[in-house]
């Protein structure tokens, strides 16, 4: 074996740290379990070895963001076009638009760099983190920061972040599938191996990439980044490109299909101007103009503003969206499938009491804290049946209840059995001195039971089962009563059956405990049992649910409870919770699943005792009928359904760091209502989107429109290339940008989900874009025909008149955005506090250009007297006062004008 002499340096494959003992270990690597690496040290090696990672995140510079703007076809447009005024002599326009190029760089620049550096920290938020002890205290860093030598706590359902050497270790088993392929769980121990094992089979280490499914212990990391056995497999330094969503490239694609059908447009406008006698230049000119009118430059960064601040909002209330994907998915929910247990309820659970056969004890844990039988107060030490039950509540049990205050760590459940052994002065660690543990089969939701095996002094083992009381019931030939052990009869089982509905009919979570002997530790945990009694938990409901429950049916989205728990008890939180229907609240059973039609598997709100398979199942079920499906999930078995869920959904706070890698938004409180917060966001980012390309594209409709008609009936121009490019690349783009940072509307979560199939824009969109762009064409031929006709000024004068109507009509057309439903004056755009300073900003800009002389000399411009721009005002309020007319009208009338 070679040993490198140097400690910093990275293992290679021939150092074979996995047949090293743990000492050698620790002195090869010079660090001490109980205090980790120093900071310093750590400093030093992170130097040395650079970040854990495979992949880097590329950090864009502003100075490449700054050069991105230049690589755009408007960009080169414009350069053409000054270049084509400069050959022209045309040194004035020349000159402008090299100032136009400027600001459109600098707008670009500013909104490019916002929205990728916001996109960078919400990265950064997401990402997975390791418990590693250092200076001697345990924290989370983030995996990326990991270095050899570091000593990390593992646990159940965590990722395997680093390749790591077994330090110690308890029932730890780990899911290498990922690296070798095999798809069953391999034990993991410190014990070393023969240093020629192959991968798959070293089970001291544990490596990068891979995933604990069950057990604790700690570990010392050898290796980190490219050094992994993952990262000598994956191809170097991968960049990971900047991910484009299905949104974006979209997006992109209406670009594409509107510069095709426009630049047919755009020829024949030239070709028709120049036949018909207008100057070369000013056509030539005018068809680049046009062509930047007919690009949506600003959509596709418009677009990631908006969701950087969606995303942005909902981290803000506790929903981290993983992928960038699912935010538009997210808008379309229209199935949420939520487990119950701490999602729906607290998942606080306390125990109430237990139930023996034909007796009851009640738990008090203030005022006379302990166990009583009606009002008459037990003694655990001397009733041998509450004993029992609280010492195999105790014993099997993988939790960990702190020294001092109130609260454990692990299972929710198990810390509740915990607690009540304590009252009656059990402690799991005196139990296991006296009963060591020699097996554990660990629970299974498949078979919903836990059983330990514990050695007894005079030999043979007592098996320990706690579980499901349907499942403990199948189990148990016997039943303690008395202290007696007797035949488990038909009689007794139904009366244990009756009363588990009964109590987990009022709310209860119920638990069944059992045990027997055995001598030979290779038999079976769940036969022959003795059943030892119930054990009545109380886990209440979550307050805000009801609420979130109603907003989720007004919004047209079907909650479906799937819970591993019993009929009764789903039922009974459904009921508090207001789920499904009261009046048919139709269960159904894991055992009648495959046996019930689809349609009913459809129809119905709850299913009960259901596994992670047909959790599965079920999505799929929905998904062929073709809903968009949302899916809870948090133990290292929901990661297949949380993949296969549209939308899966990962608890923060008692989820396993695998449901969270294989999920699309974790929530970080664990809460339903916070489900339908990020719903709701996901709806007003798609709304803002939509809303920002109609506004942009029926703006550019309008003036393509507009120099479209004056070319074919051969009438002067009412607007020139200039005005063009000023409108599009300076005043179009903040109303649009404002309307993606829109709130979105009170009604968002009252209207049905929004078809997936859908486009950004459908059939109603573009009939919406069609007649504005021609109210807005009418409107500016009004103005500029008014200056020739009535006022008598000559066509290069009256354009003053025409482009400002064009300008403010495009301004208030932003006011059209509105949801037609919503109130005239009280709306989501009249809100929005960046509508007003867009207008303001905007109606500023408009008025320097006119009475700024150079400005307005450069953009052929003049200034225009009161009564002018009283036309001007009212040419320009057409659009927008007809589109609000249509809009009342269509509100009284609506269905008959629908018709
Ligand atoms: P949900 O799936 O809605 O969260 P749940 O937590 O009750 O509900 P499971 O975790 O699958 O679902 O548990 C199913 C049943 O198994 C429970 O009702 C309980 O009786 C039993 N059970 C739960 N946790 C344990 C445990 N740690 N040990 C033994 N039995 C358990």
């Amino acid at each position: 074996m070679t040993q490198s002499s140097d400690p910093h340096e990275p293992i290679d494959r021939d150092d074979k740290v996995w047949a090293l003992s743990t000492d050698q270990l620790l002195k090869r690597f010079n660090v001490k379990v109980q205090h980790g690496l120093s900071e310093t040290e750590v400093r030093q090696k992170k130097k040395q070895f650079g970040s854990n990672q495979l992949k880097k995140q590329k950090v864009r510079s502003w100075w490449s963001i700054l050069f991105a703007q230049f690589k755009s076809i408007i960009i080169a447009l414009l350069i053409a076009a000054s270049g084509v005024a400069f050959l022209f002599g045309e040194w004035i326009e020349g000159w402008a638009i090299v100032i136009v190029i400027l600001i459109n760089t600098l707008i670009g620049f500013g909104t490019e760099m916002k929205a990728v550096r916001s996109m960078e920290a919400l990265y950064k938020l997401g990402t997975v983190k390791t418990r590693v002890r250092r200076d001697g205290k345990i924290s989370l860093v983030n995996a990326a920061d990991l270095v050899p030598g570091d000593i990390i706590i593992i646990e159940g359902g965590d990722i395997i972040t680093a390749d790591l050497r077994v330090l110690n270790s308890s029932k730890l088993q780990a899911d290498e599938s990922a690296l070798t392929g095999e798809s069953l769980p391999v034990s993991k121990s410190a014990d070393p191996v023969d240093t020629k094992t192959a991968l798959a089979e070293r089970s001291s280490m544990l490596y990068k990439g891979t995933a604990v499914t069950r057990g604790t212990g700690e570990a010392l990391v050898v290796n980190t980044g490219l050094n992994t056995e993952l990262g000598k497999i994956t191809s170097l330094v991968e960049i990971t490109e900047d991910e484009k969503t299905p949104l974006e490239k979209r997006l992109n694609d209406l670009g594409y299909k509107l510069i095709i059908a426009t630049a047919g447009i755009i020829f024949v406008i030239v070709v028709l101007g120049i036949l018909t006698g207008r100057s070369l230049f000013l056509m030539v000119e005018m068809g680049i103009a046009l062509a930047v009118a007919a690009i949506p430059e600003g959509l596709p960064i418009v677009a990631t503003i908006s969701l950087a601040r969606g995303l942005k909002l909902m981290a803000e209330k506790n929903a981290l969206v993983n992928r960038l994907s699912s935010v538009e998915t997210l808008g379309a929910t229209e199935v949420i499938c939520t487990d119950k247990t701490g999602t729906l309820t607290e998942n606080e659970l306390t125990v109430e009491g237990f139930q023996f056969y034909e007796r009851s004890i009640t738990i008090k844990t203030s005022n006379g804290r302990g166990f009583y039988e009606g009002e008459v107060s037990v003694d655990p030490k001397k009733d041998q049946e509450l004993m029992k039950a609280l010492e195999i509540g105790v014993i099997c049990n993988n939790a960990s209840l702190y020294d001092k205050t109130e609260g454990g760590s692990g299972d929710p459940l198990e810390i509740a059995l915990l607690a009540t052994g304590r009252i009656a002065g059990l402690e799991f660690e005196d139990l296991i001195k006296q009963y060591p543990e020699k097996k554990e089969t660990a629970f299974d939701p498949q078979t919903k039971m836990m059983a330990t095996w514990n050695e007894l002094d005079q030999g043979g083992y007592r098996v320990h089962v706690k579980g499901a009381p349907g499942e403990v019931l199948k189990s148990s030939t016997s039943y303690l009563h008395n202290s007696e052990i007797k035949t488990l009869t038909e009689k007794v089982k139904q009366y244990f059956i009756k009363l588990n509905q009964e109590l987990a009919a009022n709310g209860f979570r119920m638990l069944a405990l059992a045990e027997r002997f055995s001598t030979d530790l290779e038999e079976e945990s769940y036969q022959e049992l003795c059943f030892v009694g119930l054990i009545t938990f109380l886990d209440p409901p979550r307050k805000d649910v009801r609420t979130a429950i109603e907003q989720c049916r007004d919004a047209g989205i079907r909650v479906v409870m799937m819970t591993g728990d019993q009929v009764e008890t789903a039922r009974y939180i459904a009921g508090e919770v207001g789920l499904g229907d009261p009046q048919d609240q139709h269960i159904i059973h894991s055992l009648e699943l495959e046996n019930q039609p689809e349609e009913e598997q459809l129809k119905a709100h709850i299913f009960a005792r259901i596994n992670p398979k047909q959790k599965l199942d079920l999505i799929e079920l929905y998904q062929k009928n073709g809903y968009i499906v949302g899916m809870t999930g948090d133990g290292v078995n929901d990661a297949p359904a949380l993949k296969k869920a549209d939308i899966g959904i990962a608890m923060g706070e008692r989820g396993t760091q695998v449901a969270r890698e294989a999920a699309d938004i974790v929530l970080t409180d664990d809460r339903f209502s916070t489900i339908v917060v990020a719903i709701r966001e996901g709806r007003v980012i798609f709304i803002n989107i939509q809303k920002f390309v109609m506004y942009l594209i029926s703006c550019n409709v309008s003036e393509i429109m507009v120099v479209g008609i004056a070319s074919i009936i051969g009438m002067s121009l009412p607007i020139l290339p200039l005005q063009i490019l000023f409108l599009n690349l300076v005043t179009d783009v903040f109303p649009a940008l404002a309307l993606g940072l829109g709130k979105g509307s009170e009604d968002i979560m009252e209207r049905k989900p929004r078809s997936s199939t859908e486009g950004i824009l459908n059939r109603s969109n573009w009939s919406f874009i069609f007649w504005y762009g021609v109210l807005i064409t009418g409107s500016v031929f009004g103005a500029f025909l008014w200056g020739i006709h009535i006022i008598g000024q000559d066509p290069s004068q009256a354009v003053t008149m025409s482009f400002l109507t064009l300008a403010f009509a495009q301004l208030w057309h932003v006011f059209n955005m509105r949801e037609q439903q919503s109130q005239i004056f009280k709306n989501e755009i009249t809100k929005n506090i960046w509508v007003w300073l867009a207008l303001i900003l905007c109606t500023l800009l408009i008025i320097a250009i006119i009475y700024i002389p150079e400005l307005a000399l450069v953009l052929k411009l003049f200034p225009i007297s009161i009564s002018e721009w009283k036309v001007v005002i009212v040419m320009s309020l057409i659009p927008f006062v007809a589109g609000q007319a249509y809009y009342i009208l269509k509100s009284y009338y609506g269905k008959l004008l629908d018709k």
